[in-house]
């Protein structure tokens, strides 16, 4: 009875905040300009009421009785899983004071415009200010949260849990020392054609692909919609409404359309969780507040990496949809092959702009991020020393000279948020979407269906050893499970390698 009752109230505050997201989604595809300043309150009403319910005294008191209740259900069982992850998150939530929240809430508020007329103006001066004041209410809260080696240890936490300074550092070098010489080599080498892919292709008709692609890829549309956005995201509403959305860009055919194999790749790790799970804390970050089944931020972004960038850019995927997409596009892709088409999508330009970044340039776009941050969490680099720290980085990684700040360190909407520590993630979902999928294709039903055009099994390994889960087991746990190790780079660098040799002849 305890442990009943306890998850009910757990369910209110599932239920919150995928009202919350909701208005979120909405805000993004449908709302009009003017209902923005409303409904950003509207939003942080919900989420304020999603922390008042989960720290309350009635909570604290049921989840104490429903501990009880389960202890002597085994180690590691659903139910003490969900205790103890619950006990932590109250444990995390009481260590942050309320004030400072608040101040990160209001700085967040008032970030946005403030970063948007310093990008458009070029003006770095003018967004020092406000970053610096972010970087100093990102110290304070690392202190209060806690950490045992490095303060970015502790904001990370709420992205990316367990993940550290320390690891990265390693994974980094490894990643570093693996793709910096295939990129010169790269970089001396001759270029694809791409010019077929800036001809003309109509927004309907790109949607329509778009989708039917993401379909193949298991996506299912009777729990699921694809809307236009800004910014392309996936947001789910419980397994049973998980949507997409996209951008559609009518001279640049690979946008919209690996855009949309990604979100729906996030998609599926929603729409697979275990039903079971819906409405507990299996399908809830509580730390976050978020109404989400993925376990991390990396892991998420593994189940998009994996099937926009493993299945959906390989060789092997456009020998064998080629003709699909020929017949989507006939006239743009008239003097076209599968051969030609896969070397365009793979086309890799070293660039200032992260979110345009190909898959061999995206990472050192990461590295900088992460290094930048935690060096001004730790106090070795200051505000004003950013833009050349950045820049340097960028001629190091990318041999590139950024021109101006718009271009470089001026890019990110994140700062203007109030939130550091939440950009390791893209990175370390590339590396585990390598992992799992060199895994996956040991296994000779998945390896079968991708040489038939039969996505099916794969997204059912994916589903047996990942989605299903939610949030029961850690990240690492998960990686052990599926692939017997923790986090490691060797399949994502040996991918790379190996395509990009292909794709240059290098
Ligand atoms: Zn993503």
């Amino acid at each position: 009875m305890g442990y009943a009752a306890f998850l009910e109230r757990m369910g209110q505050v599932n239920d919150l905040l995928n009202a919350k997201s909701i208005l979120s989604w909405d805000a993004n595809t449908m709302m009009p300009p003017g209902g923005a300043v409303t409904r950003a309150k509207q939003m942080a009403t919900l989420m304020g009421l999603a922390r008042d319910v989960l720290v309350s005294d009635e909570t604290r008191s049921l989840l104490d009785k429903a501990e009880g209740e389960v202890s002597s259900t085994p180690d590691g069982s659903v139910e003490r899983t969900i205790c103890a992850q619950t006990r932590d998150a109250i444990d995390y939530h009481l260590r942050i004071p309320s004030d400072l929240i608040r101040k990160r809430t209001e700085l967040g508020g008032l970030g946005h415009d403030i970063w948007a007329e310093a990008r458009k103006n070029d003006d770095f001066a003018a967004f020092t200010p406000l970053l610096e004041e972010t970087v100093a209410l990102n110290r304070e809260m690392a202190e209060h949260i806690g950490y045992d080696a490095h303060p970015y240890d502790a904001l990370m936490y709420r992205f990316e849990p367990g993940e550290t300074m320390a690891t990265l550092k390693t994974l980094f070098a490894t990643l570093r020392e693996g793709l910096l010489p295939l990129l010169r080599k790269v970089q001396g080498a001759d270029t694809p054609r791409i010019d077929f892919l800036q001809r003309n292709y109509p927004a309907q008709q790109q949607l329509a692909f778009g989708i039917s692609m993401a379909r193949k890829l298991g996506y299912d549309l009777h729990r699921g919609r694809l809307d236009l956005t800004v910014h392309p995201f996936e947001v789910s509403f419980t397994r049973n409404d998980v949507r997409i959305t996209t951008r559609i860009v009518e001279d640049w055919m690979p946008g919209s359309l690996f855009g949309t194999l990604h979100e729906a790749g996030h998609g599926l790790y929603e729409q697979f969780a275990d039903p079971a799970f819906v409405r507990t804390p299996l399908a809830t970050d509580l730390i976050g507040f978020y109404a989400v089944s993925g376990v991390s931020f990396g892991a998420h972004e593994s189940q998009s990496r994996l099937f926009e960038n493993q299945v959906g850019r390989s060789r092997e995927f456009w020998e064998l949809n080629f003709a699909e997409a020929k017949a989507a596009f006939p006239e743009q892709l008239a003097d076209v092959d599968a051969t030609a088409f896969w070397r365009g999508v793979n086309r890799v330009k070293p660039g200032f702009i992260r979110v345009e970044a190909d898959e061999l340039t995206y990472d050192f776009h990461i590295m900088l991020r992460v290094d930048i941050e935690a060096a001004l969490v730790d106090g070795s680099l200051s505000v004003k020393d950013l833009p050349e720290a950045w820049n340097a980085k960028i001629k190091e990684y990318l041999d590139l000279d950024v021109p101006n700040n718009r271009l470089g360190v001026l890019q990110d909407v994140h700062w203007s948020s109030g939130q550091i520590g939440t950009f390791c993630n893209y990175t370390i979902g590339n590396v585990m979407a390598g992992q799992l999928f060199a895994k996956a294709r040991e296994d000779a039903a998945v390896a079968d269906g991708l040489a038939r055009a039969d996505y099916t099994p794969v997204r059912e390994w994916m589903t047996e050893h990942v989605h299903r889960h939610g949030r029961r087991y850690t990240r690492d746990e998960l990686l052990v499970r599926a692939t017997g190790r923790t986090l490691d780079p060797a399949p994502y660098v040996a991918h790379l390698t190996q395509k990009y040799s292909e794709v240059y002849g290098v």
